[in-house]
């Protein structure tokens, strides 16, 4: 048995196979499409099976087609920890959005192999099927599935532009497994994923301790004056909605300011009528967006923003409407997964800082069922969904360092 605290992954190999897999729908600029359940996803979906069975793993995948690479534990019956992410990507996406998460389960896998150590769970990689919902919307489906949040029925019934079935791209690239998708057991869940945004490079860390994942509300307001001549009409004697509107989303950059700094107000879509130089405007339309980790203070942002919109109604004579559009909850993740990682990073020496992710993840489902944990690692300049999306070797080698070392504890932990 070989000390724990010693055991690294193979940063070399990983970054290979990184590489080497981003050679399976790679694009002219460096960026990867890959679509799901496309051929080139097909090809990769090979590749992780040939890979993880080197490895010693038993592959299979569920009805959904996500595919279970299993290393057998010494306490085989109980139900594995398990490391996953996804192998898609965007049509025009990057080599690390997901990718990470597989290929670092895989450096795991061949670390506790080179160390000759086996865990007392049952050791699985996951790769989740169609996370990015570039090809089949929503995205997250068949973790959705797996958490429960979504149907069988209704994932499989999805169809692509081209008008093909979720359900017969599976079967037409092979992989509809017996297993129904959402019964296989889990014990905990870990995801590694590059940042997606810009917090851990300008902060110059190297891990991020996800806390979870933000909640989120969207709203469209709509703000009603009166069209009337620009020449003519005294300024008195307006009901301007353009002008209420501008005063409104000055107000809800206040909001998000005065809940500093996880709180977060987003207008970005607005639409003005008549949209003439010479009349003032009698009719305004826009969005917001409303971010925060505790969906407490997000409701207490959300009381304010309602606040000063009629205040300012009033003060500008003009109508004024809200309708939400979409709620999405936070998600808390699990207080034993997140300090298996935190405790990893720092027994490894890396600086880290606490972060909430502004994304979703499969993690974000699979949260549903599983105690849950994700590990983030710094991506150039927080581009990601793009072919320009980049990541040091040495933040990715950490973080399956991370994920390593996480992993281990979680096995020493759990169930004990
Ligand atoms: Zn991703």
């Amino acid at each position: 048995m070989v000390a724990q605290s010693n055991i690294v992954v193979d940063g070399a190999a990983l970054w290979s196979d990184l590489m080497e897999t981003a050679q399976f729908g790679a694009t002219a600029k460096g960026g990867i499409c890959r679509l799901a359940l496309s051929g080139e996803d097909a090809k990769v979906r090979a590749w992780f099976k040939s890979t993880c069975e080197a490895l010693g793993c038993v592959v299979s995948c569920d009805s959904m087609g996500n595919q279970f690479a299993r290393r057998m534990g010494e306490e085989d019956g109980l139900a594995p920890i398990m490391i996953g992410s996804h192998l898609d990507t965007q049509p025009t996406g990057g080599k690390f959005d997901g990718i990470l998460g597989v290929m670092g389960g895989i450096a795991v896998l061949r670390a506790l192999r080179d160390a000759g150590l086996s865990t007392r769970h049952p050791i699985e990689i996951i790769n989740w099927t169609n996370e990015e919902g570039a090809r089949f919307t929503p995205p997250m489906l068949a973790s959705g599935v797996f958490g429960g949040v979504f149907t069988q029925e209704f994932a499989q019934s999805r169809a692509d532009r081209a008008g093909v079935r979720l359900g017969e791209a599976l079967e037409e690239i092979g992989y509809v497994g017996a297993e129904v998708c959402g019964e296989h057991p889990a014990a905990a869940y870990f995801e590694l994923h590059i940042e997606q945004g810009p917090v851990l490079e300008a902060e110059q860390r190297t891990i991020g301790v996800v806390q979870g994942v933000q909640g989120m509300r969207w709203y469209n307001v709509t703000v009603k004056g009166q069209d009337a001549h620009a020449g003519t009409t005294p300024m008195t004697m307006r009901s301007d909605a353009l002008w209420g509107a501008a005063r409104m989303i000055d107000a809800v950059h206040q909001v998000a300011m005065d809940h500093a700094p996880d709180g977060l107000g987003t207008v970005g879509i607005i639409d003005c009528l008549p949209g003439s130089s010479n009349v003032v405007p009698g009719e305004v339309q826009f969005t917001v967006d409303l971010r925060h980790p505790s969906d407490s203070v997000l409701e207490k942002m959300e009381e304010k923003f309602r606040q000063c919109m009629n205040y300012l109604a009033t003060q500008c004579g003009v109508e004024m409407d809200i309708t939400p559009t979409w709620v999405s909850a936070a998600v808390h993740f699990d207080p034993l997964c997140v300090e298996c990682v935190r405790e990893s990073a720092q027994a490894l020496g890396y600086s880290l800082r606490d972060i909430v992710s502004g994304a979703g993840h499969d993690a974000v489902y699979v949260a549903q069922v599983a105690p849950t944990a994700m590990i983030f690692v710094p991506c150039w300049k927080g581009i990601s969904h793009n072919e320009a999306e980049s990541a040091e070797p040495e933040h990715v080698t950490a973080g399956a360092n991370v994920l390593l070392h996480a992993i281990l504890a979680a096995d020493a932990r759990l169930d004990a």
